[in-house]
């Protein structure tokens, strides 16, 4: 019998590994690796730009707890995947990123997609490495477990051409088992009891952390039991159920603003928690921080000397069992009282927006449509649908709408803000819980889900592509492009003004009026599903919206239903995309 190839070997290490899904995209040597996956029953998918598939390594990382593949080839290739590196270190998400490159022998002499990946990956991976033929399966097994150990992040493998189609000797990978789990020292715990128990207004702030640790069942017996309020971070909704009394994400900043002692979940001090420091926070306010990775503690306004080393499985589970029984207060609590009035107030204002009915819709309008119909046909506490969102306004306005009852069902574009990632998200997450025998584990029922994206219009351009890759694999999923014209809060509300600013344009008339962050008026993104066999449904009107939604969840294509709303709405409410820019004047 002939001696295996390279290729044959990389693929049995990945097989023996555990790996049973790689995205990526392929060309020449690196295709042959692809078929030797295949052959041995990994699904390799196939996207349309190596960037989508970068990210959908990613967040399959992060909702199966095991580092997510992604095959490319050498050069341009790894260029393109560099946004999949970025993504998992920005993200803590375990990513093991595999390419070709050129024949070592040619090295220097400009060979086909000749670049040194290896240094210049170096600086933002955990491990960097060039295999050869001898230490491919010592290679694949280093870099799995180093993404995947201490805290999630991306590694490297370089696969030279020579290696890919060399021929080796039958060796075998490693097994590599799950991490293994650290707890805290005893007498730390100690310190964060009699934190806790004399606090005045105790809160819990749940990260994504929790949700990649998987740690739903002990986090939720911990605020059952103690009735501390809590808070989670965007990706964390549903490690409680949002719908549990104790939620305080309705009541968000007084819930900073007024805790005097906090326990943090697998979250960073980060821009997304304000730093830990004023005006959001409360100047005196005591945090302890629980974090797998010892360099996290201390950092901005986190007191090291009160940050737990470990992973949150374990040392919740000792927090809870130190607390003996004890319960907070609520009844004589004045936090809580405040909390409760800010919650109705909110509260209140969100049911006001959700009702204002007119054409073209509203984002409230827009969503609170999607939601009833959603919820309707699926409803939260069975964690049927899996929601993934990005664009600045679409993103942030529908995080408060949507009620996810479970874990890992709500993926955006995270840390990094990242834009673009979100077809990509969607195919990985149809991958983790759709596939036969699926890696994802999600809620006390683990049943097929449905993949809803919420698109602002700008983020789905950045990928619209890959709509293709999920038409051909069969993924049913269902896009909603919410479509104002624009970056941010969209372009002109009137569509002949715009026409006439675009003729301009196109005549060599100054800029004619487009902005930076103007998009085509109306652009027909339904199109995208409709060329390669999708269903696309143009909608202006709440029946209309609910008529598509309703039709989109039973397809069985992937469906994008362009929802024209109303432009420049977002600033007039206000938003802008976190304050990141100001808000424009008019253009005429
Ligand atoms: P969010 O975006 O929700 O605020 P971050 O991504 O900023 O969350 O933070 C997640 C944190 O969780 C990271 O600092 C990471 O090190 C930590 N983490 C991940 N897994 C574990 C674990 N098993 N135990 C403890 N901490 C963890």
């Amino acid at each position: 019998m002939a001696p295996p190839t390279g290729a044959a070997l990389i693929a049995r290490a990945l097989h023996e590994l555990g790996i049973r899904v790689i995205f990526g995209l392929v060309g020449i040597p690196v295709v042959q690796i692809a078929e030797e996956a295949i052959a041995l029953g990994i699904r390799f998918i196939a996207f349309r730009n190596e960037q989508a598939a970068s990210y959908a390594a990613t967040a399959y990382g992060y909702l199966t707890g095991k580092p997510g593949v992604c095959l490319v080839v050498g050069g341009p290739g790894v260029l393109h995947a560099m946004a999949g590196i970025g993504n998992s270190s920005g993200n803590a998400f375990p990513l093991l990123l595999l390419a070709g490159s050129s024949e070592t022998h040619l090295v220097t002499k400009g060979a086909f997609q000749e670049m040194d990946a290896v240094s210049l990956l170096t600086p933002h991976t955990k491990i960097a490495i060039r295999s050869g033929l001898d230490s491919i399966p010592q290679s694949l097994t280093t870099a799995y477990r180093t993404s995947w150990y201490g805290r999630g992040g991306p590694s490297f493998v370089d696969l030279p051409a020579d290696i890919i189609q060399g021929e080796g000797e039958e060796t075998t990978a490693y097994i590599v088992p799950s991490p293994p789990k650290a707890g805290s020292d005893p007498e730390k715990i100690k310190l964060v009891i009699q934190l806790l128990k004399s606090a005045k207004a105790p809160l819990v702030i749940v990260g994504k952390g929790a949700a990649y640790a998987q740690a739903e069942s002990v986090i939720r017996r911990l605020i059952n039991q103690t009735k501390i309020p809590f808070l989670p971070t965007p990706m964390a909704k549903g490690v409680l159920p949002d719908s549990h009394t104790s939620n305080t994400a309705s009541a968000r900043s007084t819930a900073l603003k007024g805790a005097d002692v906090v326990l943090i979940l697998g979250a960073r001090l980060n821009w997304i928690l304000h730093f830990g420091e004023e005006p959001k926070w409360n100047s005196g306010v005591k945090i302890i921080q629980v974090d797998i990775s010892a360099e996290e503690l201390g950092k901005n306004n986190g007191d090291p000397a009160l940050g737990i080393i470990g992973d949150i499985n374990v040392v919740t589970s000792q927090i809870i069992n130190a607390l003996e029984g004890w319960q907070y207060n609520t009844s004589s609590s004045e936090y809580v009282k405040a909390l409760k009035e800010s919650e109705a107030k909110n509260e209140a204002k969100a049911a006001q927006a959700a009702k204002v009915d007119k054409t073209p819709m509203t984002y409230a309008r827009t969503f609170n449509v999607i939601k009833d119909t959603l919820h309707k046909l699926s409803p939260p506490e069975d964690g049927g649908i899996v929601y993934v969102s990005e664009g600045a306004n679409t993103m942030d306005i529908s995080r408060s709408v949507f009620l996810v009852e479970h874990p890992r069902l709500r993926l955006d574009a995270g840390t990094y803000a990242t834009m673009g990632v979100g077809l990509g998200y969607a195919i990985a997450a149809h991958c983790a819980y759709n596939l036969p025998s699926p890696d994802a584990i999600s809620g006390p029922k683990m049943s097929r889900k449905k993949i809803v994206c919420l698109e602002g219009d700008s983020a789905f351009g950045f990928s619209l592509a890959e709509v293709e890759t999920m038409a051909r694999y069969g993924m049913d999923v269902l896009i909603f492009v919410v479509n104002n014209g624009g970056v941010y809060h969209g372009d002109s509300e009137d569509s002949d003004e715009w026409l006439e600013m675009q003729q301009n344009t196109i005549k060599g008339k100054a800029q004619g009026g487009l902005r930076s962050s103007s998009l085509g008026w109306e652009v027909g993104y339904e199109k995208v599903a409709e060329m390669c066999g999708g269903k696309g449904f143009l909608v202006r009107t709440p029946e209309e919206l609910a008529k598509a939604t309703k039709e989109g969840f039973k397809a069985s294509v992937p469906v994008v239903i362009n929802v024209i709303i109303e432009a420049g709405q977002a600033q007039k409410l206000g938003f802008h995309g976190n304050n990141i820019i100001a808000p424009f004047p008019k253009h005429k």
